[in-house]
């Protein structure tokens, strides 16, 4: 008898970010493949019985191909074992998660999909910043940088409208080029950037700038997510303290500008309805 194969979304990092679901299959698990970006702590949640594998793309290490992850996905499902893909953040964004299922199907094994905290949301919530707003923004829009990703910045939107958020999964470092992207794209150059790196971990931490002033970015330690539109002016954080004792000119007066914004916002609550 085949098993079943759990597409699992094990959030941006913190462990207690998972759904109940994804605890209760994880805890059941015989066998568990997983991404890079899955910690040891929610690894260390899995039974000590069951096998795991590391089919991450990263560390120097040989890659596993997308079409030997599948056929693994496959091999297991076909006997009879609860076999659960394990993704960062949610395995239908930017997870390859469509190609997975696609495989499975073919080979007539049962899937379920568990859905994960998406890394755009978390680092979000720990930097405080409203990815949609009733004054600032109405839209939001993900997308990807990695060139060898089905999506390069060619596939990029021909125009995004300046009361959009956009939130750029795996930036990478060629920051002038997404900063001439952008522009491209009809933002102002004076449009706010936040790169958040190691969202919702301890190490975590947030750079502010302008799409302008994105090429001179320190590097900060992956994985980092690049989000772009007037909301970032509401970003919280620690970190940001940092910024502004080590670069006081530039960082100053949009400390200030964000305190007007809440202040403002502050006024309109008592006046507007909530979101
Ligand atoms: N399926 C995942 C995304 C996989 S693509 C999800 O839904 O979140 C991998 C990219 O996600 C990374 O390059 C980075 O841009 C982003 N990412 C994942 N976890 C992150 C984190 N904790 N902090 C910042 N970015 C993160």
């Amino acid at each position: 008898m085949a098993g079943k194969v759990y597409l699992v979304g094990a959030g941006p990092g913190d462990p207690e970010l998972l759904t109940l679901k994804a605890l209760r299959v994880l805890r059941t698990a015989d066998v568990v493949l997983h991404d890079e970006l899955v910690g040891p702590q929610i690894l260390s949640l899995v039974p000590f019985s069951a096998q795991i594998h590391n089919v991450g793309k990263r560390c120097g290490r040989k890659s596993t191909t997308q079409a030997e992850i599948n056929a693994l996905l496959v091999n297991y499902g076909l006997l009879d074992l609860q076999v659960v893909r394990l993704k960062g953040g949610d395995p239908l964004i930017f997870g390859r998660g469509g190609e997975e299922i696609e495989a499975l199907r073919k080979a007539n094994l049962d899937v379920e999909v568990i859905p994960g905290v998406t890394a755009a949301l978390g680092a979000a919530a720990a930097t405080q910043i409203p990815l949609t707003h009733r004054r600032l923004s109405s839209s939001l829009i993900f997308i990807t940088n990695h060139h060898s990703s089905s999506a390069s910045t060619s596939d990029w939107p021909g125009s995004i409208s300046p009361t959009a958020t956009v939130v750029v999964y795996m930036p990478g470092y060629a920051y002038a080029a997404t900063a001439r992207q952008l522009v491209a794209a009809g933002l102002k150059a004076s449009t706010r950037c936040a790169i958040i790196s190691q969202a919702t971990r301890s190490e975590e931490k947030i750079y502010i700038t302008t799409i302008e002033e994105l090429r001179s970015a320190p590097r900060l330690p992956a994985p980092t997510l690049l989000i772009v539109g007037e909301v970032v002016r509401l970003a919280q954080h620690p970190s940001l303290h940092d910024q502004v004792s080590t670069r006081s000119e530039e960082f100053l007066p949009l400390v200030a500008q964000s305190e007007s914004v809440a202040q403002s916002q502050g006024n309109m609550a008592t006046s507007e309805r909530p979101e």
